[in-house]
């Protein structure tokens, strides 16, 4: 073949939640978009803050083009680095974080594939452990940086963590592990409790194995909790940790490609490993990111979107599901109700949602079967006009 096969399987085959996405664009057309309920894309509804929008005007008003659209260092704009740090600093209590441990990247998605590259080896049969339900793109990031995806069975019903067989799936190849909460797709908020049993396995088995197991915290639902519950921040707890943050959820601006990696200050090798990010940032073609968008976030480091919305959609749909039937955890964050399906098979029942124009992810690829996610990041209006349609589904099943 004259091209790359690996590639082509991942082209001409689109993730589940983008074909959903195209379906109902196309159903739209057909028969008007209020009368689809498309529940399938994490695209935040949620307007960005007003100060963002006025910063871009602002910048646009007064600063040069150098700034705003030329190239920054490969890492970032030294001072947007030093606001990031700094902000860590307040937040989180990571005193030692300083610019240099900070790299400017397009959004999570490129975070996560630096970080697999830059500490996964080729060739050396290294592997990365996922905790289920994860997000499916995991496996493109964790395959393509040469590495094995391992996936963590949860806790039944809550999709919690299960400590011991994350032990049990620990070996003398793991290199990394990904956490990701608030998670998605089951909003499920891991505990502190958790946090740091999954700390403690970690530092044994590395001492077992005599090399460091990276832990990857994905971080984009972060700002996003409704329930009294707090979120750790995992530097600290474990050392050897990456976290990567995104401006997509949290400030409403996933087209803009935002975000970043931040890399513990305590890391073993610290130096070596933020410029292995930096060479696999390089590697990836991921430097430099979007310039305007750097200043914009350096400016409003403190906005926040208005999580009032997605609260109650989450509370319409959970309390209303729930009493026609339907069983799921609570979720204390991100934006999505991860529901059982009301038969075995996930894609036989979402495409007899789909004869309701109710348009949900079956979850087969997000590591646990049986399961669909509904994401509420849409209007109300839709969520209310979508309710009797749920109720008929689940009448279907009685
Ligand atoms: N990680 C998780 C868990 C996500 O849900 C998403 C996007 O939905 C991403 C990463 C990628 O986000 P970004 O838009 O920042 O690349």
């Amino acid at each position: 073949m004259a091209y790359n096969q690996k590639m082509f399987a991942l082209g001409s085959k689109r993730s589940i939640i983008r074909e959903i996405f195209e379906y109902s664009k196309t159903r739209a057309a057909e028969i008007g978009a209020e009368n689809v309920y498309d529940f399938s894309l994490g695209n935040p509804s949620v307007p960005a803050p007003r100060e963002v929008g006025e910063t871009i005007r602002e910048l646009l008003d007064t600063e040069s083009s150098v700034l705003l659209h030329g190239y920054t260092s490969a890492q970032g704009d030294l001072g947007v680095r030093t606001k990031i740090a700094d902000s860590i600093k307040a937040r989180f209590g990571i005193q030692t974080i300083t610019p240099n441990h900070i790299y400017m990247t397009c959004g999570a998605a490129a975070s996560l594939s630096i970080c697999l590259k830059a500490v996964i080896e080729e060739g050396a049969d290294d592997e990365c452990i996922v905790f289920a339900p994860f997000f499916t793109e995991y496996r493109v990031f964790i395959e393509n940086a040469g590495g094995k995806i391992v996936v963590s069975q949860p806790m039944e019903k809550t999709f919690a963590v299960d400590i011991s067989d994350f032990e049990a799936k620990i070996n003398e190849h793991t290199k990394a592990v990904i956490v990701n909460s608030p998670n998605n797709p089951s909003g499920v908020v891991y505990t502190e409790e958790t946090i740091k049993a999954l700390c403690e396995v970690l530092r044994r088995k590395s001492a077992e194995y005599g090399h460091v197991i990276y832990l990857i915290a994905d971080e984009p639902y972060r700002e996003l909790v409704y329930s009294d519950v707090s979120v750790p921040y995992l530097m600290n707890y474990y050392e050897n940790t990456l976290v990567c943050y995104s401006y997509s959820k949290s400030l409403s601006l996933p087209g803009e490609r935002i975000g970043y990696i931040a890399v513990s200050p305590e890391m073993q090798d610290g130096t070596n490993i933020y410029l292995a990010v930096c060479g696999a940032g390089r590697s990836l073609g991921y430097v430099c990111a979007p310039s305007m968008f750097q200043q914009v976030i350096a400016r409003c480091i403190d906005a926040k979107v208005d999580i009032e919305i997605y609260r109650e959609n989450r509370d319409l749909l959970y309390n209303n599901l729930t009493s026609y039937g339907y069983e799921c955890v609570k979720p204390d964050g991100a934006f999505y109700l991860f529901v059982k399906a009301l038969e075995d098979d996930a894609t036989a029942f979402y495409e007899r949602a789909k004869a309701h124009e109710l348009l949900v992810v079956p979850c087969d690829d997000f590591g646990v079967k049986g399961y669909v996610r509904i994401a509420y990041c849409v209007d109300k209006q839709r969520v209310l006009n979508a309710l009797p349609a749920f109720e008929a589904l689940a009448k279907e099943y009685k």
